[in-house]
């Protein structure tokens, strides 16, 4: 994940959240320390295998 401000390849994940069916994720880019969220389009195809697991 690209920062949108300087471009720095790696930014760092300080918060994710579900939010419907995609994940909130709060990103900090240690480049210019701006800070931003995105939303993460979540596989539906791979989640009830392991929610289930996780559900026991
Ligand atoms: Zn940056």
């Amino acid at each position: 994940m690209k920062c949108p401000t300087c471009k720095h390849k790696i930014t760092k994940v300080i918060d994710s959240r579900p939010f419907g069916r995609e994940i909130k994720r709060r990103r900090k880019c240690p480049s210019c320390s701006i800070r931003f969220n995105t939303y993460e389009y979540v596989d539906t195809e791979s989640i009830p295998e392991s929610a289930a697991r996780e559900a026991k």
